[in-house]
């Protein structure tokens, strides 16, 4: 057993939107610009109920995945596959872009509460331009699982023998919630040829001799385990995990390529009307 160390702590950078909702985000910044293939974090929320998010009206996606976790309040959306729903809380929507989607997303509060995770995951050059596709589950299609004092909700990849809702073959993500009591404790087997970090966004959480406090992500280093004990008043935090591309990232906006080509490629396309190219079915509950 080789325990997983932090290889490097990134604070979180708000960054205003809306009338005063808060979007930390953490990786897409300039201490951790990527960290192959994830792209983008950003978690979001309030708890003012005079504060709103204006959201996100209608715009485009190419060359990778977007992944919106809800916890509190919920999403209206719609996109350009013919999918639209309002996504509930506690439950997660995984949309492969690819060869590009038009979307909007719409976050709103439910009793004054909304907050949310937005993750972006790189594809590898074979599946940019793909056709897109779409998974979307309730809460109550996410496994939970107790385990020794932590209760982990598997949203993606398998967890002490479960397999989590959201299949994501291109980089086989691994990403878990995970909520511990005070001083409780958690861990789980993390191989090696993943990257991996853990945010924490409630509590405080000690992994590897550090604290992490709320709004800090941790990028783990090499090593087949990952231990993570709650501080005193006890935690919560995703842990998510993915094989690396190893590709050259070209991103502009909401197009992410292999090459300046392709991104101003995608510009045309949009400007065109030939970004989306393809219909996808719906898969989930
Ligand atoms: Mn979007």
């Amino acid at each position: 057993m080789n325990l997983r160390t932090i290889r490097q702590r990134v604070p979180a950078f708000e960054v205003t939107e809306g009338a005063g909702v808060t979007v930390h985000r953490s990786i897409g910044t300039p201490a951790l610009k990527h960290l192959d293939p994830f792209l983008m974090l950003d978690h979001f929320g309030s708890d003012n109920p005079d504060e709103y998010i204006a959201g996100f009206p209608e715009h485009p996606h190419r060359g990778f995945i977007t992944f919106t976790y809800m916890l509190d309040g919920h999403m209206e959306h719609r996109d350009s596959m013919g999918n639209r729903g309002d996504l509930q809380a506690g439950g997660a929507q995984w949309m492969k872009a690819a060869s590009g989607v038009i979307h909007s997303e719409m976050p709103k509060q439910t009793d004054g509460l909304m907050r949310g995770f937005q993750l972006w995951i790189n594809l590898p050059a074979r599946d940019k331009l793909s056709d897109p596709a779409y998974q979307e589950f309730s809460a109550a299609a996410i496994p939970e699982v107790a385990h020794e004092g932590a209760r982990v909700r598997v949203l993606a990849g398998a967890f002490a023998g479960v397999r989590g809702a959201i299949e994501d073959p291109a980089t086989d993500v691994l990403y878990l919630d995970v909520a511990l009591a005070p001083g409780g404790r958690f861990d789980a087997p993390l191989a090696d040829e993943r990257n991996a970090f853990v945010y924490v966004f409630e509590g405080s959480a000690r992994l590897a001799g550090e604290t992490l406090p709320r709004h800090t992500l941790a990028v783990l280093g090499e090593g087949d385990e990952v231990q993570i004990e709650a501080g005193g008043d006890g935690a919560r935090l995703i842990l998510v995990a993915g094989r690396p591309i190893g590709e050259p990232v070209v991103q502009h906006g909401p197009f992410v390529m292999n090459t300046r080509e392709e991104i101003e490629q995608a510009f045309a396309d949009y400007r065109d009307g030939r970004l989306v190219r393809t219909r996808a079915a719906m898969t989930g509950h």
